[in-house]
């Protein structure tokens, strides 16, 4: 690229001489080759640097500081920095541009624009110190009415009729979203599913497949059946709760996979059944599937393997006919319905699709909820809703709204030290997340991380319990769908409307 189409770095990374104690330890844990020694004083090349913090943390001196390099651009509102920026790339590289960690558009949330409702006079709280608090639920399809008959065998005895579906109990609406090994590191999985398997939640094993050394945490995981078929053997489907049917996903609706050559190494190609150093490309569409009936019977084939032991669920991305698809998939025999909204985030996708493509979370819910209640199916299904979950408050609000379990991931990777950098893809995340670079990985401290995770849900469970507690409620059942509890403060009535919510004052 010629000097004059270069691009003005994001960040300037200050480097306070007098404190610098010339220790180069910030040198060595820049991944991304930003900084560097030249005999006298440490030397920042600010074009390489993502702002991932490591260097700001690990100094001893406290001497980096990395800020935003702002001042070189005349402002446009309408050529913003990004748009002007995405030109200069595009024009420069003549590629699709890339990148991770969900949508960061400033586009309004609907979750910040709904209230809760609370207990006043007539309607008594709970106090959940003192009074108990269900926050556990079952995953799986349950039955729209339940038969009992008389015993054969002793008349007198009334026995069940009905016959029941496979179901898990979990301890708290909460799943940790789909990240493959391979998308992020064997220590970041594991301390997942560790923490899962302590907090008896669950976890999306992504689509990468299962290796080996977690199948001992498989009654905590849902596995992924993805277009490129990875990892999918008879072992790996045995070793899940449940397993999932990836059709969509929220970050790239309508889109496969690709995991590059380079971050195939000899873990990734025994987890994924594949050669070492090859791409793993999973095709946009099942090659199998093109109508629901045909989904029905991928369906039904995987319950076979199965023996019918563990719910079989379809994961679609939120987009404008999600509704008519999701009564298709229920009436297709899946048990559960992950729907993952726009903002996504994912360890690498074309930013055109992952900013542009697909409809908010809140909105699918809503529109699922609402068109399974009125096909009689609601109860047949659990809905699984991610996409942008960022905190308690959204959980609880997509309950309300009317899924049953609310699932995120970046806020899983915070909580184990991620800087939302924006370069999973890039495979150098210096934090040991979203690496397979062995000396990387090492800097994820599985026990810590395992432990942050742990008291992150802890935190959020206790906070919901606070909520139900006053607004009176005593199950998270009783608030799944229970519209009548949010109300909305933002601009648009429609949106409203179609969240089947009223406006405050209402
Ligand atoms: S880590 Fe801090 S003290 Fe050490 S060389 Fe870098 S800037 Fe200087
Ligand atoms: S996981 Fe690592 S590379 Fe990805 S956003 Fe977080 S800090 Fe950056």
């Amino acid at each position: 690229m010629s000097i004059s189409h270069s691009i003005a770095p994001y960040y300037k990374v200050m480097i306070e001489r007098d404190s610098c104690k010339k220790c180069k330890r910030c040198t060595t844990h820049c991944s991304y080759g930003a900084l560097s020694y030249n005999g006298e004083r440490i030397i920042a090349d600010n074009s390489k640097c993502v702002a991932c913090q490591r260097c700001v943390i690990m100094c001893p001196a406290g001497a980096i500081h990395i800020i935003k390099n702002e001042s070189f651009l005349p402002p446009h509102g309408n050529y913003t920095r990004r748009i002007r920026n995405a030109i200069w790339a595009q024009s420069g590289n003549g590629g699709v541009l890339l990148s991770a960690a969900g949508n960061d558009r400033e586009i309004r949330s609907i979750f910040d624009d709904l209230l809760l409702d609370a207990c006043q006079v007539t309607n008594p709280s709970i106090d959940p110190l003192r009074e108990t608090i269900e926050t556990k639920i079952f995953f799986g399809r349950k039955p729209s009415k339940i038969d009992f008959k008389r015993d054969t065998m002793n008349p007198n005895k009334i026995c069940l009729k009905t016959e029941f579906m496979p179901n898990f109990e979990v301890d708290m609406p909460i799943m940790v979203g789909h990240m493959s090994l391979g998308s992020i590191s064997y220590n970041a999985a594991m301390a997942i599913y560790q923490a899962c398997k302590e907090l008896n939640i669950l976890a999306g094993s992504g689509e990468g497949g299962l290796h080996p050394d977690f199948y001992e945490f498989g009654s905590n995981i849902i596995t992924e059946v993805a277009s490129g078929r990875f990892g999918v053997d008879i072992n790996y489907l045995h070793n899940a709760a449940g397993i999932e049917i990836k059709i969509g996903q929220g970050a790239k609706p309508g889109h496969g996979g690709h995991l590059p050559g380079e971050k195939v190494n000899s873990l990734i190609s025994q987890t994924r059944m594949i050669p070492k150093g090859s791409d793993a490309l999973s095709p946009y569409p099942h090659h199998d599937v093109y109508s629901i009936e045909d989904l029905a019977q991928l369906i039904a084939a995987l319950k076979e393997a199965t023996r019918y032991k563990v719910p079989i669920g379809v994961k679609i991305a939120a987009v404008h006919n999600s509704a008519p698809i999701a009564v298709g998939i229920v009436r297709g025999g899946a048990d559960f319905l992950t729907l993952d909204g726009f903002r996504g985030g994912t360890g690498a996708a074309p930013r055109i699709i992952r900013d542009h493509a697909g409809i908010p979370i809140e909105l699918a819910i809503a529109a699922v909820d609402e068109r399974l209640r009125k096909e009689n199916l609601r109860d047949e299904i659990t809905l699984v809703a991610g996409g942008s979950i960022r905190y308690s408050a959204d959980l609880i609000k997509a309950i309300a709204l009317g899924a049953d379990v609310a699932m995120c991931s970046m806020p899983v990777l915070i909580a184990m030290g991620c800087r939302v950098c924006q370069q999973c893809f890039r495979g150098l995340c210096s934090w040991g997340i979203a690496t397979q670079q062995e000396y990387l990985v090492k800097r994820l401290d599985v026990d810590v991380a395992r432990n942050r995770i742990i008291n992150l849900f802890h935190s959020w469970n206790e906070e919901l319990k606070e909520v139900l507690g006053a607004m009176g409620i005593d199950s998270v059942e009783s608030l799944r769908s229970n519209r009548d509890r949010l109300r909305y403060i933002g601009p648009n009535p429609k949106i409203a409307e179609i969240l089947g919510v009223k406006h405050a004052g209402e």
